[in-house]
């Protein structure tokens, strides 16, 4: 969206409340926001490896309990909410349009199951109610309210920080295809009732899966996670296999797939420095390149096709320079980098630098992934005095000569 002009605001807001956490501190006998900076701190690292941009804003859900609690206070004022022994909930009744993102009606909507609230269903007014506000039990992490102790409903979270950070009616709300029901359509519902414009268009993207369609596992040897898919594997190559599939569909990630990416983006490095080798003529990008490229990515950005129309231009400048045509292949080189840039996949030239510098490189990335600095230093420092500039990159160390 950047590279087409639009000013882009990304709020991605982190749950640093939750059962599970609480679950979780208690089983292991630790504060609960001491679990919740230590995996907000991985999960910014993996983005970083990956050469995701930081978001605009990354409001915690625990520092917006106060405009939760005046949230709840003027649903239960017009009548939406109500209190029962463990909590507050919203009268889904109230939401006239109640069920519009599941594309379901209610009936077949609790039919399927799914992860619906079954606490306090006896005092709910109706099944699909769900909870705004949970009273605490003794020992657990609370926060006053008019109703009582307690902790807001994730739901409530979410509404209450997309309103305040990007106001009515914003633009765009994204999550995983998991998310579409309950969590974002109950997000909904509480802006409904509010009497508020909610998010403009929704996206949802599909799960990361193996190969044999389930949830990622042991289809990579020893990488069960991102943080273990990082390490052993040059992040990049992870982005292109996601560019590589339609963010809609779910992501089949395997030794195969994984392999091959490495491969592309092998290619896509040499290219990069084989162009800049060749001291090419400075040419702006092939703009007939760049307009199919915006076309596709227009279109519910579709990655694939411009992912394929990359590799295009990659195989008609290699054609050009071969055949002497220096400013037509300029023109395309410099589409691809565009496009590239476009997509986040930052590219390399190796600069004559020899495979075991480029290693270390790579195994410094690693050892900072792995939070290992002391090695990360250990490694810049040796390749420093064997007289390289190591600069940090958004796609990972880059080495060239002093
Ligand atoms: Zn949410």
């Amino acid at each position: 969206m950047e590279w087409c002009g639009v000013q882009v605001r990304l709020v991605s807001n982190i749950t640093d409340i939750d059962d599970k956490i609480i679950d979780r501190a208690n089983r292991e006998n630790r504060p609960w926001n001491e679990i919740t900076h230590k995996c907000e701190a991985v999960w910014f690292d993996a983005m970083n490896a990956l050469g995701v941009l930081r978001p605009t804003d990354v409001p915690h859900a625990t520092e917006y309990v106060e405009q939760m609690v005046e949230m709840i206070g003027d649903l239960m004022s017009s009548d939406s909410a109500y209190a029962t022994d463990d909590g507050v909930y919203l009268d889904i009744s109230s939401v006239p349009d109640y069920g519009l993102l599941a594309h379901q009606n209610l009936d077949d909507m609790l039919s399927g199951g799914g992860d619906r609230e079954v606490l306090g269903a006896a005092q709910k007014r109706h099944p699909a109610d769900f909870a705004l506000w949970k009273f605490s039990k003794p020992g657990e992490p609370s926060w006053s309210s008019p109703w009582g102790e307690g902790r807001p409903g994730w739901h409530s979270e979410c509404v209450v920080m997309s309103l305040q950070l990007l106001g009515e009616g914003f633009d765009l709300h994204c999550g995983g295809a998991d998310l579409r029901f309950p969590h974002h359509e109950n997000e909904r519902a509480q802006a409904v009732a509010l009497g508020k414009t909610f998010a403009q268009h929704w996206m949802h993207n599909g799960f990361v899966v193996d190969t044999e369609g389930e949830k990622m596992s042991k289809s990579l040897g020893n990488v069960t996670n991102l943080v273990d898919l990082v390490q052993h594997y040059d992040p990049r190559a992870y982005r292109m296999l996601l560019l590589q599939t339609h963010y809609r569909s779910p992501v089949k990630v395997g030794q195969d797939n994984i392999d091959s990416s490495v491969k592309s983006l092998a290619n896509l490095d040499g290219f990069a420095d084989r162009m800049a080798k060749a001291a090419l003529p400075a040419m702006s990008a092939d703009s007939e390149v760049l307009a199919k490229f915006r076309e596709l990515m227009d279109n519910d950005i579709d990655t694939p096709n411009a992912m394929a129309i990359i590799f295009d231009t990659v195989r008609r400048a290699n054609i050009a320079i071969e055949s002497g045509d220096t400013d037509v292949c300029a023109a395309l080189a410099t589409a691809v980098h565009e496009m590239c840039n476009a997509l986040g996949l930052m590219l390399r030239s190796g600069d004559d630098i020899d495979a075991a510098i480029v290693e270390r490189a790579q195994q410094l990335d690693a050892a900072r992934v792995a939070k290992d600095f002391a090695m990360a230093d250990a490694i810049r420092i040796e390749l420093q005095a064997a007289g390289y500039v190591v600069e940090t990159t958004k796609a990972g160390t880059r080495v060239r000569r002093a």
